[in-house]
């Protein structure tokens, strides 16, 4: 029995590994330190390819340091990206059957810089415009409790209550009992 309490990014991997299979194409669009990249390349392999991005070369640094302690001498399908996720259209030519989001600061550095609203739209636009197959989903960890943190949040809430029901399937969850802003978890279903 696993006794440490659930956590939101924890409740992302068990929810994303229905949608995830062996030979999958999947995007982490915030690589940070490479903990959802190393689950995503985790479940799709053998014959699967990822694509991370991030604007730190640090963040991609620590994703490809993870990556290559994990696999050893196994080679995974993956590219790094060292570029905002708002250009997803240059790189990202395949269809998409998962595409995660874990916006916010890279933990334990510079805090000013973080995902933004403006990036983010161009990144879903291109996603829900048909990068992601029917089938797949989308799934972003929102924080709001830093600067520009609620910005991002109330934009996004905008933006997927425009996206039609018949076309998208879409949960939002987050921890109740708490008196800090606690993280949203947005799961946007491609039906
Ligand atoms: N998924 C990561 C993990 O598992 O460790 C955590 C991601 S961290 C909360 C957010 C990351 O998003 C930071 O590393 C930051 O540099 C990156 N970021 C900010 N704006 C970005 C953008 N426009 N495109 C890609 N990455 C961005």
């Amino acid at each position: 029995i696993n006794k440490s309490p659930l956590r939101i990014t924890g409740l992302n991997h068990i929810i994303l590994k229905q949608f995830l299979r062996p030979g999958f194409c999947a995007i982490d669009a915030t690589a940070g330190n490479g903990l959802d990249t190393l689950f995503l390349l985790r479940s799709i392999n053998p014959g699967g390819y990822l694509t991370a991005f991030d604007i730190q070369a640090l963040a991609l640094e620590n994703t490809e340091n993870r990556i290559k302690t994990f696999f050893n001498n196994d080679k995974p399908n993956y590219q790094l990206i060292h570029d905002s996720h708002a250009n997803i259209a240059q790189y990202i030519k395949e269809p998409v059957h998962v595409a995660v989001f874990n916006l916010g600061y890279l933990p334990g550095e510079n805090h000013q810089i973080t995902t933004s609203w403006n990036e983010l739209k161009k990144a879903l636009m291109m996603l829900t415009d048909g990068l992601i197959v029917p089938g797949g989903i989308i799934s972003l960890t929102v924080y709001s409790g830093h600067e520009g943190g609620k910005h991002e949040q109330s934009n996004i809430f905008r933006y997927i209550k425009t996206l039609a029901p018949e076309k998208f399937n879409i949960h939002v969850t987050r921890k109740w009992n708490t008196v800090k802003p606690s993280p949203v978890l947005i799961l946007i279903e491609c039906l």
